[in-house]
């Protein structure tokens, strides 16, 4: 039982969800998310330590949060992750911890991650062909990937999911290739929206392949997708089956189709700025209160704040949306 009162917005929603950014650094360059060159990294001394950011999930965790997701920038290149998560497992209350990952550096890490505490993995993988991932990610690399994906699934964890960014004329080509990898190595996939979070600013509404095109794409090859039933609705993705053989996929349509009135997520970045949606255009300073000697208590007050902030919805398709100031990378996805 949380010790606090729960974290309810103005709307109702009870917040039992919270991502953490471990860094802003990333060892790929994907043009949907980064700048090409000069991208420019928080200095260390500004990321949250390990001891920050337990101390912030805890008191998060005393207020109802449940779920943990780390995430970044690239996860897998901060030292020592292995350290955190032990640490984050320990907290009463916290009984999930995911991490989102590129899996470029995942084939050495897996084995220590799941013991260490680390329960679900999202791994990116946008393609599975060497040179469309130099297209989108400036870097190579696939064969780290899919070679961290292999060792993800010896060491067991409890659930690993694929996702992948649906941009129109892109990534159309890879809807069925990656289909067929998901369904021969067992594992969901999740299609997920071109979002306005992009840093050198390419997004428009055209060049978002929507969830529902994705479908038709899929059951032109595949056959009918069938609704799978939906356990839990804070989460924001569709999900589908195949009607003809076991695989599950899903589309997270954040621009076609918002699910923010489920929206039960808090966000933290990797310098400590809390923010209640990803794409609020104000922030609280977390940090400033840990690193002056704040109490947790002052730390509870500032978590609601922000909360009591929280708008009904992010607004994309309002012609009042602003972009939020940060990136991707900069805020943790
Ligand atoms: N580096 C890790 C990774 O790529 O999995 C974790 C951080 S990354 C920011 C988290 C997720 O955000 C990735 O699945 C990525 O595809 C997604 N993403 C990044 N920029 C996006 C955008 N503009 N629209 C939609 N999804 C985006
Ligand atoms: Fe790095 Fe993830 Fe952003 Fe790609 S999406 S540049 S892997 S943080």
């Amino acid at each position: 039982m949380p010790s606090r009162a729960p974290l309810t917005d103005s709307f109702g929603r009870i917040h039992t969800n919270l991502r953490m950014s471990v860094t802003d650094r990333c060892n790929i360059r994907c043009f949907y998310c980064m700048p090409e060159e000069n991208v420019e990294f928080k200095p260390r001394h500004e990321i949250l330590t390990f001891e920050e950011l337990t101390r912030f999930a805890r008191i998060s965790a005393e207020m109802g949060i449940e779920k943990l997701r780390l995430t970044g920038g690239e996860p897998l290149v901060r030292n020592n992750l292995c350290d955190l998560i032990s640490a984050l497992s320990q907290i009463d209350g916290i009984r999930d911890i995911a991490l989102t990952t590129n899996a470029v550096l995942l084939e050495d890490q897996a084995r220590r991650l799941k013991e260490a505490g680390l329960q679900r993995l999202n791994i990116s993988l946008d393609t599975l062909n060497d040179d469309t991932f130099f297209r989108l990610s400036r870097r190579r690399g696939i064969d780290k990937v899919l070679r961290g994906i292999a060792a993800a699934q010896e060491a067991n964890f409890q659930k690993i999911r694929l996702n992948a960014i649906a941009i129109r004329g892109l990534t159309e080509t890879e809807i069925i290739p990656l289909a067929r990898f998901a369904l021969e190595h067992s594992l969901e996939l999740r299609f997920i929206e071109f979002m306005p979070l992009d840093a050198d600013d390419n997004w428009g509404a055209k060049a978002v392949l929507t969830g529902d095109e994705i479908r038709t794409i899929l059951e032109e090859e595949f056959g009918e997708l069938m609704t799978s039933e939906r356990s839990d609705p804070s989460q924001p993705a569709l999900d589908f089956h195949f009607k003809h053989g076991g695989g599950k996929v899903g589309f997270i349509n954040p621009v076609s189709e918002p699910f923010c009135s489920d929206c039960n997520r808090l966000r933290i970045t990797a310098e400590g700025k809390v923010r209640n949606c990803l794409f609020s255009t104000e922030e609280w300073d977390a940090r400033e209160l840990m690193r002056t000697g704040k109490s947790d208590e002052q730390i509870e007050a500032l978590l609601r704040d922000c909360v009591q902030h929280k708008k009904l919805s992010h607004g994309i398709d309002s012609p009042e949306f602003q972009k939020p100031e940060r990136a991707m990378y900069q805020i943790g996805g």
